[in-house]
């Protein structure tokens, strides 16, 4: 299987319990960032230039567990900044694991072994490991569980376009990356794809993937920043859901990000059957 089936069990079972209370606009995937400090320096990371001035801020451990606890979301995804270099990061993943969260640590796995010799595996952790720009498909030969590819984000505060795809070169690149989810385990889904080779059009469901920093609640997305506010509430309050679900905005222009559209498939999952099948024998392949 591409992902653990009980993260899909999990997920399943928490949406259909936001859907009976009548939630419409409820997070799937906490982006869970305690600092924005790194070890490494990337072309094309905004956090680091977004928040050069905070760099050094960390987050107390207990604003970080209550954030997830605000967010009710099954997933949370604990990056940054190198979310290892984190003061709490062990006491962090403990305690979400204890609330049966499912954490993913995003992270460039430069201090994993020291990290790997005081948690112990979990059903409820796994690690995704960023490698940009591989021209080969070196990871089957490592043995990962799936590999999930993005067109690249297009962050609000930089300014230097030449490093992202355009929306125009998008089809011909995925197109590929179609071919190869046959051989491969990767994990975005086949919906995803075919939006992403420009075979059908997805709306924007940013509120799927929320983002919590030491600045607070960021909104309206993962990419794009009107504000910081103090509140999980206060950031939907604040914040016009339909205008970024129907793209209007200019800075979502040349945006595909997963975040945001693969939580509008995930949300669809069920209304079409043949979709749904296709994502099931995806999964289960
Ligand atoms: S399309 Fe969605 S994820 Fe992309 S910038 Fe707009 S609101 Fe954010």
């Amino acid at each position: 299987m591409r992902v653990p089936l009980k993260l899909m069990l999990d997920l399943g079972r928490y949406m259909r319990r936001k859907r009976r209370v009548g939630e419409k606009y409820f997070p799937l995937v906490l982006m869970l960032e305690p600092l924005h400090a790194c070890n490494l320096a990337c072309i094309g990371c905004g956090r680091i230039v977004e928040y050069k001035d905070t760099i050094r801020d960390q987050m107390p451990l207990e604003e970080a567990l209550s954030a997830a606890d605000e967010a009710d979301a099954p997933i949370v995804s604990i990056c940054g900044g190198e979310p290892l270099m984190y003061k709490h990061i062990v006491p962090l993943t403990k305690g979400l694991i204890e609330r049966h969260r499912h954490v993913q640590i995003c992270t460039n796995a430069l201090l994993l072994e020291r990290f790997i010799r005081q948690v112990e595996p979990s059903p409820y952790l796994c690690f995704n490991v960023h490698i940009d720009g591989m021209r080969d498909k070196m990871l089957g030969a490592l043995g990962v569980d799936g590999m999930l590819l993005t067109p690249g984000y297009h962050y609000q505060v930089l300014t230097n376009d030449d490093i992202y795809l355009k929306r125009e070169e998008m089809p011909a690149k995925f197109k590929r990356v179609r071919k190869l989810a046959e051989d491969y385990k990767i994990i975005n889904t086949p919906i995803y794809l075919d939006y992403l080779v420009g075979e059908r059009d997805l709306l924007c469901s940013p509120w799927t993937t929320v983002t919590r920093n030491p600045q607070g609640w960021k909104g309206p997305c993962y990419l794009i920043t009107n504000g910081h506010y103090k509140t999980f509430s206060q950031m939907h309050e604040a914040t016009d859901w339909e205008y970024y679900r129907t793209k209007q905005d200019i800075r979502c222009r040349d945006c595909k990000l997963h975040s945001g559209f693969e939580g509008t498939v995930a949300l669809q999952f069920g209304e079409n059957l043949k979709d749904s099948w296709r994502m099931v024998r995806h999964y289960m392949s």
